[in-house]
C-alpha cells in the first residue's frame, strides 16, 4: 500500500521518464468477450452521469485531470455489470473503452475530481484524499441508484503527496477478481467495471505495465471522509457532508431532527451486517485502516485482502501487518475501533442538536453499542445457514464454534468443510473428507457430526431440505490465493486466459461444474505462509 512512500520524488521522476521511453512494450491485452457484448448491446443504455459531490463545499474536494497515457488498450470489461449500470459501454470499441477507462474520453455530465479524506492507518492519523483515483461523477442506473464512477490510477492529483497517481496492472486484475467473487458471494461490494493498460512501463519493484480500474461504488464516502470533515473545524462543512451522505444512503432520515445519531447508528449497523458476512466466508480484508471503511457498507480496497485457506482465526495475510491487527478475529473490534472515530467527527453535529457535550457522547455510545448485538445476531444468521438450519436454538452458536474449532485444530480448509456438508446432509457418510483429516480429526469429527445430524432433524423441515440450503448457503469456488496469483502472473506476462477462466469461475461460486475442481484444490503446502502486498 505506501511502497511508493519509499522512492523520494527523483526516483518517481526519473520512473516516469523511463516509463514513457519505453512505453507499451507488447500487446497484453485481451478484447471483451464477443458473445456478451453482442448479448449485451443495447439502444436504451446510454451516458446517464450527474456530478453531485462537486456540489459540496471545495474544501472536500480538489478538481483533477486524468493523466495523458500514451497508449490505453482495454484488458478486460464487465459487460453484465456495464448493462446492469445502463452504461452503453458495450455499444463501444475496445478502443473507446480504453479511452473511458483511463480519462483521455470523459462521458457526458463527466467532471473529474479527487475526494479529500484523512485516515487512521495502523492506529495513526493521516491527511489523505485521492492521490491516484479520480470521481468522474455518478451513473444514474435504471433502477434509479447513484453509481459513482471511479478511475482508480488515472494520473496524480492535488492529494497525490509523493505518489505517482498510477497503479498497476497486477493489483488493479486482484481487484477486478476479487471484488467480482465478493459480488457473486452475495457481499456488499464496490465492483469493477473495466481495466485498461496505460501503455506506460511504471516503477514497482522493478518496472511494470501501468493501469487503470474503474471502480464502482454506492459511494466513495468513507469514515476519513468524516475525520477530514471534522479536522476542517467548521461544522457547516461537516452538516453539508453528513445530510449528502444521509440523501445518498439513508433517505428516509433526510430531514428528521435526530438524523445525525441514527445516521451514524445504520453505519454501525451495516458495518456490523459486512464484518459478520467476511467472517463467513473467511475473508481478512487485511488493510482495515478508517480511509478503507465505506459508509454504505460495501467492502472496499482490495489491497492485501485474502481468504483463509485452513481454518486459523490468526490469520493474517498483509505482509505489512507485522502485529496483526487487521487479522480475522480481530475484524469486528477493528470495524468498532473505525465506528468509534465516525462517531468522535460527527460529534459537533451531535452536540449542536443535544445542546451538551455530555448527552452527545452518550448518544453516540449508545449507537456504537448497537454494534455486539447486530453483528452478533448476522453472524449466528449467517453460521445458522451455513449449517442447514432454518429454525433458531440457543445451541446453534456453539454448534457452529465448535465446527471452527475442530477445522482449527485439525489444519481444515474453511471452505471446503463448509461445502463439504451438503453431501453429509444427504446421509452418506458422517466422515470429512477434507485434505489433511488424519484418524483422530476424524473421530472427533463424527461426535461434532452425530450433534449436527440430531439438530437438523429438529429442523422445520427434520433437515429434508439442507442439502439444498447447504449448497445455496456454502460457496465452492472463492479466489485462492494461489490461484489468483497464478492468473496474475499470467497476466503481467501477457498471457490473460488463467484470469479470465478465474473470473468466470468464482462467478459460479455456488454453483460449480465437474471441471472446476482445480478452483477447489486447497494450496500447495509450499503455499502456507502466504504473504499479500499492498495494491499499489
Ligand atoms: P490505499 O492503500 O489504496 O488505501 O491508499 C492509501 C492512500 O495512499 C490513499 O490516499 C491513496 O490515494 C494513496 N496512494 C496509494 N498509492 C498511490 C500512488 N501511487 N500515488 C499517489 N497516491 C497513492
Ligand atoms: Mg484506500
Amino acid at each position: 500500500m505506501e511502497a511508493w512512500r519509499r522512492g523520494d520524488v527523483e526516483t518517481w521522476r526519473r520512473g516516469d521518464e523511463e516509463a514513457s521511453s519505453r512505453a507499451a512494450p507488447r500487446r497484453i491485452l485481451c478484447e471483451m468477450n464477443a458473445t456478451n457484448a453482442t448479448d449485451a448491446t443495447s439502444t436504451s443504455a446510454r451516458w446517464n452521469i450527474e456530478a453531485t459531490y462537486a456540489s459540496l463545499p471545495d474544501a472536500l474536494w480538489a478538481a483533477a485531470v486524468p493523466a495523458r497515457f500514451p497508449e490505453p488498450k482495454l484488458v478486460v470489461a464487465n459487460v453484465a455489470l456495464a448493462s446492469e449500470l445502463g452504461t452503453p459501454l458495450a455499444n463501444l470499441s475496445s478502443d473507446d473503452i480504453a479511452r473511458f477507462a483511463t480519462g483521455a474520453w470523459l462521458p457526458p455530465g463527466a467532471q473529474p475530481i479527487a475526494q479529500a479524506y484523512a485516515g487512521h492507518q495502523y492506529g495513526h492519523g493521516t491527511m489523505l484524499g485521492d492521490g491516484r483515483a479520480i470521481l468522474i461523477g455518478e451513473q444514474r442506473t435504471p433502477a434509479g441508484a447513484r453509481i459513482d464512477l471511479h478511475l482508480k490510477g488515472a494520473g496524480q492529483t492535488p492529494f497525490s503527496r509523493r505518489g505517482d497517481g498510477r497503479a498497476a496492472l497486477g493489483p488493479m486484475l486482484r481487484e477486478y477478481i476479487v471484488s467480482e467473487a465478493m459480488h457473486a458471494l452475495g457481499i456488499p461490494t464496490t465492483r469493477s467495471l473495466a481495466v485498461a493498460t496505460t501503455g506506460e512501463m511504471i516503477p514497482r519493484d522493478g518496472l511494470k505495465p501501468g493501469a487503470v480500474l474503474v471502480r464502482t461504488a454506492a459511494s466513495h464516502l468513507r469514515v476519513g471522509t468524516f475525520e477530514f470533515a471534522a479536522a476542517l473545524g467548521d461544522s457547516a462543512v461537516l452538516a453539508q457532508l453528513a445530510d449528502y451522505t444521509i440523501a445518498r444512503h439513508d433517505i428516509d432520515l433526510i430531514g428528521e431532527p435526530d438524523r445525525v445519531q441514527r445516521f451514524l447508528g445504520r453505519v454501525v449497523e451495516r458495518q456490523a451486517r459486512l464484518i459478520a458476512r467476511w467472517q463467513a466466508v473467511g475473508f481478512v480484508h487485511g488493510v482495515m485502516n478508517t480511509d478503507n471503511m465505506t459508509i454504505s457498507g460495501e467492502t472496499i480496497d482490495y489491497g492485501p485482502c485474502a481468504f483463509i485457506d485452513a481454518y486459523d482465526p490468526e490469520s493474517v495475510f498483509s505482509s505489512i501487518d507485522r502485529f496483526g491487527r487487521y487479522r480475522y478475529s480481530q475484524q469486528p473490534a477493528i470495524a468498532q475501533w473505525n465506528l468509534a472515530r465516525l462517531a468522535e467527527s460527527l460529534l459537533p453535529l451531535l452536540i449542536a442538536h443535544e445542546g451538551e457535550e455530555s448527552r452527545a457522547v452518550d448518544r453516540a455510545n449508545e449507537m456504537l453499542a448497537l454494534f455486539p448485538t447486530a453483528f452478533e445476531e448476522a453472524w449466528l444468521s449467517g453460521f445458522r445457514s451455513k449449517l442447514g438450519l432454518v429454525s433458531k436454538e440457543s445451541g446453534d452458536g456453539a454448534l457452529a464454534r465448535d465446527l471452527l474449532a475442530w477445522m482449527h485444530a485439525s489444519n481444515a480448509d474453511f471452505t471446503n468443510t463448509f461445502a463439504m456438508l451438503a453431501g453429509l446432509a444427504r446421509g452418506m457418510s458422517d466422515r470429512c473428507d477434507v485434505s489433511k483429516c488424519d484418524a483422530a480429526a476424524q473421530s472427533k469429527f463424527v461426535e461434532w457430526h452425530a450433534r449436527w445430524r440430531d439438530r437438523l432433524a429438529r429442523d422445520i423441515d427434520g433437515g429434508e431440505a439442507a442439502p439444498s440450503r447447504l449448497r445455496a448457503a456454502n460457496p465452492a469456488i472463492i479466489p485462492r490465493n494461489h490461484r489468483v496469483e497464478e492468473a496474475l502472473a499470467a497476466a503481467e506476462a501477457g498471457d490473460l486466459a488463467p484470469f479470465e477462466l478465474l473470473v468466470r469461475a468464482v462467478q459460479r461460486s455456488f454453483d460449480p461444474q465437474p471441471s472446476d475442481a482445480r478452483y477447489r484444490e486447497p494450496a500447495p503446502a509450499e503455499f502456507a505462509g502466504y504473504r499479500t502486498f499492498c495494491g499499489t
